[in-house]
């Protein structure tokens, strides 16, 4: 039986990684979870599994959820995370937060002996060189979660990285493929919340509109598989069926398919070397490919410099990014000022070499244009 930490379990991998566990309730023990804001769904959790650590988001709700679940230790907010990741037991630490909050509990997991399955990419877009040398002094395992790097793992199994002469990863292109980038001035949050396959959350879902998604997926693979940018390509798909090519050397290509649910990449992270029954299989239809469009979406090209800079860079943008889509779903930008966003925070850094203040340029910007800058200095400090 092995034992799981889930970080995130109110959310959208977080419940999906619940439904893996309860298919097989024997291969599995709950121990650690860290919930959201919602009771509902955090009393449906803790009613059907006995976990012994739970991390609540606020002080405030303690005393109701100690009264109700007297034999859970509850702990709270960040250090919480951190007290779930460092709990003396070892087992398979699953990350589905959201955003640069995955960063320190992962850390704290691999210190502490956790096996480690990553939804969060942001993780290693802040930090890749950091994490896999810990997960290699640690000895302890990195497994994927994310769709396309379960496939790619998948498909690299039993091969050598030295007769790999690329990877590809697929993208379906978003809720907003349809439209050219005349139309997407006026596009609303409703519409970008729209992905036409996957079934996920707002954060990652309006990266995938901006493709900024993809983006953090290419440095996602440097730095899981170890290949330079020039070996990870991008190409669109519509169907988000084939999930990741691998080309070898000797000019033979395979892939990874499967229908488009995160309870695959996530079971076979969770049962890893094993595979388990899934009831949903693929039956094959048309599929569809097209070379990336780079001016369509210019966030995808954007990542590939900036992961290819190193350094700081990535961190600049994950953060830039997570500051502007926090600020589009709040109303307060359009959807194309995310890009503007994070292109002006990027911009002078790839000039001068030089650190810069993501406050001090935003700020700049908003009020040049009349804009408060409050909310995004605070998205930015959160
Ligand atoms: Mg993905």
């Amino acid at each position: 039986m092995k034992r799981i930490y889930i970080l995130g379990a109110a959310g959208s991998i977080g419940e999906q990684t619940l439904d893996v566990i309860s298919q097989m309730p024997d291969a599995f023990q709950l121990v650690g979870i860290s919930l959201s804001t919602d009771h509902y769904k955090n009393q449906s959790i803790l009613d059907r599994f006995q976990v012994e650590i739970c991390c609540l988001r606020v002080s405030d709700d303690l005393p109701f959820y100690e009264h109700k679940y007297p034999n859970v230790q509850f702990v709270i907010g960040d250090q919480g995370l951190l007290d779930i990741a460092s709990y003396p037991k070892s087992g398979i630490l699953v990350n589905a937060l959201s955003g640069s909050a995955g960063l320190k509990p992962t850390m704290r997991a691999i210190e502490s002996g956790k096996d480690i399955a990553l939804a969060n990419k942001e993780t290693l877009v802040m930090a890749g060189d950091l994490v896999i040398e810990a997960i290699q002094k640690y000895g302890v395992k990195l497994l994927p979660v994310d769709s396309e790097h379960s496939a790619l793992w998948q498909t690299l199994k039993g091969e050598s990285m030295d007769d790999v002469l690329k990877i590809i990863i697929t993208a379906s292109g978003g809720s907003l493929r349809h439209l050219d980038r005349y139309q997407l001035d006026n596009v609303t949050l409703s519409d970008a919340l729209k992905h036409p396959n996957w079934s996920m959350g707002a954060k990652i879902t309006i990266d995938s509109a901006t493709m900024m998604n993809k983006g953090l997926e290419v440095i996602e693979a440097h730095h899981l598989f170890g290949l330079p940018y020039d070996q990870i390509e991008t190409i669109l798909h519509d169907e988000s069926v084939v999930h990741g090519f691998v080309a070898f050397k000797d000019g033979t290509m395979k892939a990874s398919l499967s229908v488009s649910d995160m309870r695959i990449p996530i079971a076979y992270a969770l049962h890893y070397p094993k595979r388990v029954d899934y009831p949903h299989h693929l039956e094959l239809s048309n599929l569809s490919f097209k070379p990336m469009d780079f001016d369509r979406f210019p966030l995808l090209k954007l990542s590939y410099e900036v992961g290819k800079t190193g350094g700081l860079l990535p961190t600049v943008m994950n953060a830039a990014n997570e500051a502007a889509v926090k600020l589009f779903i709040h109303g307060d930008i359009s959807f194309l000022e995310i890009e503007s966003i994070i292109i002006f925070c990027i911009q002078p850094l790839k000039k001068s070499s030089k650190p810069i203040d993501p406050f001090k340029n935003t700020s700049r910007m908003f009020t040049e244009r009349g804009k408060s800058c409050s909310s995004l200095t605070s998205s930015f400090s959160s």
